[in-house]
């Protein structure tokens, strides 16, 4: 039987060997805590191995040692169960890096306070970079994190291992608050609606268009809950547009420059991958959604005229599917 909180390593001559990994949250590690690393490898014949989930691992060790190696480290097991949330890395962000754009250990640590071990369809692991260097890989997370000079772009969707994918950008200058409120969202409709399945291979399935749609519009709803009643004199807070705005666009309705573009993309979702085509990566940004769409062809130096021509083609093509 697998002795508990190790992993079977080697089997040579017969003889089994195993590994513990502790939970290292972000990677950070006290020299006292070091100092009780090597003790432990060095009475229990061990060898150290740093790991890419910027863990420290004691391997070559025996089953009978197993119980005695965790009863001396005093740490908790990395892992929890196959289907969970696996890892959370960090870089050093602007805590300790000259290149940082925003604090990644922050949020890493906050999002591995969350979730670290949480049960989920799939495994799943994520990825906190400070800045679009992305040390911390955040582009081939199942959700990534990476900090810019205007706050957090959130990715989903990508691996790494046999099947490699790319995150697909969901939300791009996000602050802290909404940031973690993104990823709570995507987390909670991951869990209700995939199967076991990552959630790159979710996406492949339903489409990022629906899962973009769906999971703002959950985003924005939950948002304008969160938001307190403007006071009259002051413009509404600009997460409460997006859900709908004034401009009224229902099914069926043909696309205009002045639509807003947080109508376009809840009436025609299938609309989300002709506005990325025409570079308008900030979808998921609730000021740039809630602008009409001549203001943001105007932003991106687009030509109003021709947006409006290619999203009321999908427009048509979905209405009468
Ligand atoms: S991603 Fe940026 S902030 Fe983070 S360690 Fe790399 S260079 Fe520094």
């Amino acid at each position: 039987m697998l002795p508990q909180g190790a992993n079977l390593q080697k089997i040579r001559d017969g003889k089994r060997t195993y590994a513990v990994t502790p939970h290292l949250p972000g990677g950070f590690v006290k020299p006292e805590t070091l100092e009780k690393y090597t003790r432990v490898a060095r009475e229990y014949g061990g060898t150290l191995k740093l790991t890419s989930a910027q863990r420290i691992m004691i391997t070559g060790l025996k089953a009978e040692d197993i119980d005695n190696v965790w009863a001396e480290l005093g740490m908790q097991p990395a892992m929890g169960f196959a289907n969970c949330v696996r890892s959370v890395k960090v870089c050093p962000g602007i805590a300790f890096c000259k290149r940082g754009k925003q604090d990644s250990v922050k949020l890493g640590l906050e999002l591995d306070r969350r979730y670290i071990k949480k049960e989920m369809p799939s495994r799943l692991k994520m990825g906190v970079s400070g800045c679009p260097n992305s040390c911390a890989e955040a582009i081939i997370k199942d959700i990534g994190v990476i900090g810019t000079d205007d706050g957090w772009d959130v990715y989903v969707g990508g691996s790494a291992g046999a099947h490699p994918r790319l995150g697909d950008k969901l939300a791009a200058g996000l602050g802290y608050d909404d940031t973690l409120r993104l990823i709570d969202t995507v987390v909670a409709y991951y869990r209700e609606n995939a199967d076991i399945e990552r959630i790159g291979q979710f996406i492949d399935r339903i489409g990022f268009a629906k899962f973009c749609a769906d999971v703002l519009a959950r985003f924005a709803a939950a948002g304008e809950e969160a938001i307190p009643a403007a006071p009259a004199t002051e413009p509404p807070a600009p997460t409460a547009k997006l859900p709908g705005s004034d401009s009224g666009l229902k099914p069926g309705d043909p696309i205009t420059a002045g639509s807003i573009i947080a109508d376009i993309i809840r009436v025609y979702p299938d609309t989300i991958p002709v506005l990325r085509g025409f570079g308008m990566g900030c979808l998921g940004c609730p000021s740039a959604t809630g602008e009409a769409l001549e203001k943001a062809a105007g932003i991106h130096g687009l030509s109003a005229y021709e947006l409006v021509q290619e999203l009321n083609k999908v427009a048509i093509r979905s209405e009468r599917q």
